[in-house]
């Protein structure tokens, strides 16, 4: 049977670009529907817009840095209307390109929702129907608003802090994960007074233990308020301010609240039952090593599978899946070894094992490499802050399981180690490499003496 067209992707974000360009350079028809603006969640309004407003909130720093230097600066404001409007002329700048890009790609785009029909009919909004002989579900995720608490409502999730006319004075940050720590520290930095409330005592659950201690320490050094081991009650209107009730009892007065607890696929109202595909608690589609769903004309890329929500690696199932169905070359992701950074500041890079992974899998054989330093740049500054670097070793292989950074450009350093563990480096390799000197990064190739771990007082 002849198809209108060989693919269509729903969603024009990371993975369903990626898809939908692949595919064509492969010689597939393809089609692809965005209802929002194309470049989904990262360009528009995830990690893009967030890292423009990482940079804005560093410059605090560097500006009171400067004066250990020498340099003496008039006083420095910041206008949060300037970098919005500069940031939202950067994504709509981004958008016309991936929107070219498909045109260039002879990919046709429909601007409009689009839902599932039957397992090779799509329909749009428009109510024009399109048979395909793939589709690929790539709508990613949306900021969840849990937990659910009398006026809720008055918060805001990251889809709207990148709204925001006016810089808040004072705000309250509820969540532990990426985004509540990264808008933390963006909001800190531009002098909103911050408090970042959490249920667990540390943040980042899951990242190695030293990491999550030394971004504790260093949030608070930078005098954002940690409510650890709270959770937010209620929220009323208090004039033109909100007033939060936390757990503990205590009311405190801000001008927003952003929730930060989670993102959700976005499955509902895709007419996925209509082709009998189940989603799991979450909301998630099931799919494959190959992103293929229990229908096998129809695929799944991104955070709507759930697997490991970041850009790259929508990029790279989208790449892979087409490679797959319409390329000749079947291959699918490893997600196994994943470096991610988390734009705190100080900023996180990590890959592979944490210390406490590491120990659960291989118990004692593991050895540590740890080194905390003040950075070059604090002395002279006098910045009262540390890096961290860390390294996860199997001892009996010597193989390099996890390496961690706590300090600048960590994200940077990470995707350098990230090839080394891809390559299966052992701490031998890391050894030989020589250093690169004065630079943070070479205590990774300088570390010599395996980190002892004390036995407490009266233990062996
Ligand atoms: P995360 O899953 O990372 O964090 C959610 C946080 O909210 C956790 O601290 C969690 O606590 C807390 N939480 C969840 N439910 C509740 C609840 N009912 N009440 C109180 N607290 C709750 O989600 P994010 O929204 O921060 O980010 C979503 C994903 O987006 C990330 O996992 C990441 O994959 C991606 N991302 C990546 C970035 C990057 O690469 N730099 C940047 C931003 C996002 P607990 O730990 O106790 O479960």
């Amino acid at each position: 049977m002849a198809y209108d067209v060989d693919l269509f992707v729903i969603g024009g974000g990371s993975g369903g670009v990626r898809a939908a360009r692949i595919a064509a350079g492969h010689g597939a028809r393809v089609m692809l529907a965005e209802e929002y603006r194309l470049g989904g969640t990262c360009v528009i309004r995830g990690c893009v817009p967030k890292k423009l407003m990482v940079y804005a909130s560093r410059f605090a720093d560097e500006f009171e840095d400067a004066a250990g230097f020498g340099w003496t600066l008039g006083e420095a404001r910041f206008d949060w209307s300037v970098l919005k409007a500069n940031r939202d002329a950067e994504i709509a700048r981004l958008e016309r390109i991936y929107r070219s890009l498909l045109d260039s790609s002879k990919v046709e785009v429909a601007d409009e929702r689009a839902r599932i029909v039957d397992a090779h009919t799509v329909e749009l909004a428009s109510g024009r129907r399109v048979s395909a002989g793939h589709i690929l579900i790539a709508v990613g995720a949306s900021p969840t608003m849990e937990p659910r608490i009398p006026g809720g409502d008055l918060g805001m999730t990251s889809n709207e802090v990148f709204e925001l006319e006016n810089q808040p004075e004072r705000i309250l940050v509820i969540g532990g994960g990426y985004i509540a720590v990264e808008f933390a520290g963006i909001f800190a930095g531009l002098g909103t007074k911050t408090t970042l409330l959490h249920r667990g005592d540390k943040l980042l659950r899951g990242f190695d233990e030293d990491l999550r201690d030394a971004l504790g320490d260093a949030y608070a050094k930078r005098g954002i308020d940690l409510a650890l081991g709270l959770t937010l009650s209620r929220i009323d209107r208090d004039g033109g301010r909100l007033a939060a009730t936390l757990s503990d009892g205590r009311v405190e007065t801000f001008d927003r609240v952003l929730v930060a607890t989670g993102r959700r696929p976005l499955t509902a109202g895709l007419g996925l039952e209509t082709v009998g595909i189940a989603t799991d608690g979450i909301g998630a589609i099931p799919v494959d090593a190959y992103s293929q769903t229990a229908v096998p004309s129809i695929y799944a890329v991104g955070d709507v599978t759930n697997r490991a929500n970041l850009t790259p690696v929508a990029i790279r199932e989208g790449h892979a899946f087409a490679d797959t169905v319409f390329g000749g070359k079947r291959h699918c992701v490893d997600h196994g070894l994943i470096p991610t950074a988390v734009f705190s500041t100080p900023e996180i890079g990590t890959v592979g094992m944490g210390e406490e992974a590491a120990r659960a899998k291989h118990g004692d054989d593991v050895v540590i490499f740890k080194a905390g330093f003040r950075p070059m740049k604090a002395t002279i500054s006098g910045r009262d802050e540390r890096t961290l670097m860390k390294i996860v070793v199997q001892g009996s292989t010597d193989r390099v399981l996890g390496v961690h950074v706590v300090g600048h450009d960590a994200g940077e350093i990470i995707q350098m180690a990230g090839i080394a563990l891809t390559m299966g480096a052992t701490k031998a390799d890391f050894d030989r490499t020589i250093a690169v000197h004065p630079t943070a990064s070479e205590e990774l190739v300088t570390m010599r003496t395996p980190h002892v771990v004390k036995a407490p007082v009266g233990v062996g």
